[in-house]
């Protein structure tokens, strides 16, 4: 099964909100995944990991979580690389708590470096982050995501290398492979490239659980700027779900659209109606928007 998640608490969300609550919302608009969003800071309280976990097992709603921003695992800094280690241990520990399956992580800058030596250096701090999630947070991805800016380290091959080292599976972000390589990657020949490299470097059934982020997004030649909704976007988004569809992608992938479940149901709806199309051999209608 493929599931398209909303990006944090739906903005139609009642507020005082919270996770259980954008949990709840979540499930009123028929979406049934979502990825918590810690990317300031991770939560410590248990007993709210254990409510976040009871609802989502409840409402059947998957969960995939979003570590914070601020982690440079190829950072000289000894204080800054030990910070961004515990990080990652802090948010993987909750995200086992809540029965998260996966943690996003932003890996690191390559400050300059040769790839060869960024790679080295993230490679280090990442076997010993594995060493203590094998003992304590066994059920939970680390899901290494390709960055959307020359500056930062994940590429595709950097990540699927890492991956296949630890024997974890990334985050692979289309709509940041888009801006990095200035509107290349938008196509469903350079889709299904993508997908056939990812099946290379960690195998067939790793395409059945995969954790994607996806959404527009504007670019300069230097990358990323910020993300845009689907249809104000050049994404050829339609495109890519039909890639998602003909391979069969089974997981998670992730709207990061501004716009959270009106383009996450947008998605989602298409998605359905391609592949009911399909099944039932019938033309491809126009869909209902919130
Ligand atoms: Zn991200």
């Amino acid at each position: 099964m493929l599931r398209f998640a909303v990006a944090g608490s739906p903005l139609s969300t009642p507020t005082p909100g919270g996770s259980v609550k954008g949990l709840e919302r979540a499930h009123a608009l028929g979406i049934k995944a979502m990825e918590l969003e810690w990317v300031q800071s991770v939560p410590k309280n248990p007993q709210r990991m254990a409510e976040i976990r009871e609802t989502a097992e409840r409402l059947d709603i998957s969960l995939t979580v979003h570590a914070p921003y601020f982690i440079n695992l190829n950072s000289p800094d000894v204080a800054k690389l030990a910070a961004s280690k515990k990080r990652i241990w802090d948010a993987l520990a909750m995200a086992e708590l809540c029965g998260a399956r996966s943690v996003c992580v932003h890996p690191a800058f390559n400050l300059g470096q040769s790839p060869d030596v960024a790679y080295a250096n993230v490679r280090r701090a990442t076997a010993d982050i594995m060493e203590m999630k094998l003992k304590l947070f066994p059920h939970v991805n680390l899901a290494y995501e390709t960055m959307g800016k020359a500056t930062q380290f994940g590429t595709l091959e950097e990540v699927l290398r890492l991956s296949k080292e630890f024997d974890i599976y990334p985050c692979v972000d289309p709509a940041h492979m888009h801006a990095r390589e200035n509107g290349k990657i938008n196509s469903k020949e350079e889709w299904n490239a993508m997908f056939d490299l990812y099946e290379e470097f960690l195998g067939k059934a790793s395409l059945k659980f995969v954790h994607m982020h996806f959404s527009g997004i504007a670019y300069t030649e230097k990358g990323e700027r910020h993300h845009l909704p689907l249809q104000e976007s050049d994404a050829k988004w339609e495109d890519f779900l039909t890639v998602l569809k003909e391979r069969k992608i089974e997981g998670t992938v992730v709207c990061e659209s501004p716009l959270m479940e009106e383009d996450t149901l947008l998605l989602q709806q298409t998605f359905e109606i391609k592949r009911n199309a399909e099944n039932r051999n019938v033309p491809v209608q126009r869909i209902q928007r919130l």
